[in-house]
């Protein structure tokens, strides 16, 4: 019997060997598509579901690549042929919410904004906010450890999960860390399979830290300055100020061209920047005009409000980035984080590696915590390799600046040659080696992450 066969003989309709479904699962949002099709997508709806799978996946040594949406901008989703796609998206509901304790506990394929409407309604909040939030999963951003404009403030993922239920390779289902807000016994799993990339287990339950909605208003401002440099300079004064804005993002000229362009909005000064501020909480309008202060300071032409219609088309702006770019050509969105008062070194840099290659980079940064979203655009489906070569500029130009390959996004299968270079050849066998413990066939997410090629 075929590994499909046996799927569908154990699990019935919920394999899915269709053509549409094994297209659909060769690629993310990456655009970056696997050679061929996988063997059957599973849409597992119960732990139960996701346990036979990988029971049937040890006995048969067959690949399983996880699946939350598929918005993925690492490849680390993409199915290829001889593999399984283990997909949890229809694993949504919310088994349980409490204001009390400040937890949620929720199945992987929750989308992180049904998730927040439905915490709205008790005042309540699960603070990651990729501009994904619309359209990916709770379990796909613990897996990719994701991050957001508001991260600076209220963090990222790690920071906002206190346990987890993994389903290993061979079935066996672990329940990893606590429902307390302290909690040290024994080592961390919990934090070591937030943003593993489905290579250490199959995340099928998740207990999350939640905040009280910040009440108050909200004050948002922009500011416009002569160069990119001048607006990252200006984003590190106020990070140096002391000043803690919820949102703080960057457009470079480029960027806020495509958007303007894109939005139908007169085209800004040319070579001009942008930073775009939000406070919020009591002190919101306070804060605001100590932040309009250091950037008036800096050189910035600044303009504050507080009106929420307002406030919001401001932001907009910002959130409308991956369209413009995607109405431009074929995109590889970069992600590198460098310490925040590296921000303006690392334009530098963008500026020589656009000049070296002759081409443009588009680049936002949420600036609040130096992690910058450098555009690579080109014609046709595949990554060229002058674009690497710059590309790989770019990568190593983040780590000599004390910085890292990817702050949110992941390494999944196209960062996978960069990865040694960043840990050392003893931290990456130690890493591998952990990854054997949980997985010791190889069998979950292969050639992601720990690949050399
Ligand atoms: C328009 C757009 C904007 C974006 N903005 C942001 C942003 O602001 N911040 C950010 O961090 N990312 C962003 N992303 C990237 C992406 O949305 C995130 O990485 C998101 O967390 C992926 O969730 P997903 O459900 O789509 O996961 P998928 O793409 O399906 O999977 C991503 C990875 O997680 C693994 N995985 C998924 N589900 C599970 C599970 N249940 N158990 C174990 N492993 C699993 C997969 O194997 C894969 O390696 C953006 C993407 C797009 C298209």
């Amino acid at each position: 019997m075929t590994t499909a066969a046996a799927l569908r003989d154990a699990l019935g309709d919920i394999v899915d060997v269709s053509e549409a479904a094994l297209e659909a699962a060769r690629a993310d949002s990456s655009g970056h598509r696997s050679p061929g099709r996988p063997i059957a997508v599973v849409h597992a709806e119960t732990v139960s579901h996701v346990q036979q799978t990988m029971q049937i996946a040890t006995s048969t040594r067959t690949p399983v690549v996880v699946r939350g949406a598929g918005t993925g901008l690492a490849g680390g989703a993409n199915g290829g042929p001889g593999e399984i796609v283990l997909s949890t998206a229809r694993m949504d509901r919310i088994q349980e919410i409490s204001a009390d304790d400040l937890i949620a506990v929720v199945e992987p394929g929750i989308l992180n904004a049904a998730l927040n409407a439905r915490l709205a309604e008790d005042g309540l909040w699960w603070p990651p906010d990729p501009a994904s939030r619309n359209i990916s999963t709770v379990g796909g951003n613990i897996a990719t450890g994701a991050g957001g404009l508001l991260c600076a403030k209220y963090g990222v993922v790690r920071d906002a999960v206190l346990g987890l239920d993994l389903v290993l390779a061979d079935g066996r289902l672990l329940h990893l860390g606590h429902r307390t807000v302290k909690g040290v016994t024994g080592l961390d799993l919990t934090s070591l399979v937030i943003g593993s990339e489905g290579i250490l287990g199959v995340v099928v339950g998740a207990t999350l830290k939640l905040r009280r909605v910040v009440t108050g208003e909200r004050s948002v401002l922009t500011a416009l300055f002569p160069s990119v440099r001048a607006a990252a300079a200006a984003s590190a004064a106020v990070t140096a100020s002391g000043a803690q804005p919820a949102i703080m993002e960057l457009m470079d000229a480029a960027s806020l061209a495509a958007v303007h362009d894109l939005l139908g909005l007169p085209q800004p000064v040319p070579g001009a920047a942008q930073l775009t501020i939000q406070t919020d909480g009591p002190a919101a309008a306070a804060e605001a005009g100590l932040i309009a202060a250091t950037l008036q300071t800096a050189g910035g032409d600044v303009t504050v409000t507080d009106d929420a219609d307002e406030g919001a088309h401001l932001l907009a702006i910002r959130r409308a980035m991956h369209s413009a770019m995607a109405a431009l050509g074929t995109t590889l969105i970069e992600d590198v984080s460098v310490p925040r008062s590296a921000l303006p070194a690392m334009f530098d840099e963008i500026a020589r590696i656009e000049a070296a290659y002759g081409i443009t980079i588009p680049t936002v940064a949420h600036a609040g915590d130096g992690n910058l979203h450098p555009n690579f655009v080109f014609d046709g489906p595949a990554v060229p390799e002058s674009i690497w070569a710059a590309a790989d500029d770019l990568f190593r130009s983040a780590m000599r600046l004390g910085g890292t390959l990817t702050g949110e996004h992941g390494i999944g299968m196209l960062k996978s040659r960069w990865l040694a270079e960043e840990l050392g050849d003893d931290q990456w066998q130690l890493q591998h080696q952990i990854k054997q413990v949980f997985d010791p066939l190889g069998i979950l997410n292969p050639g992601k992450v720990f690949s050399r090629a």
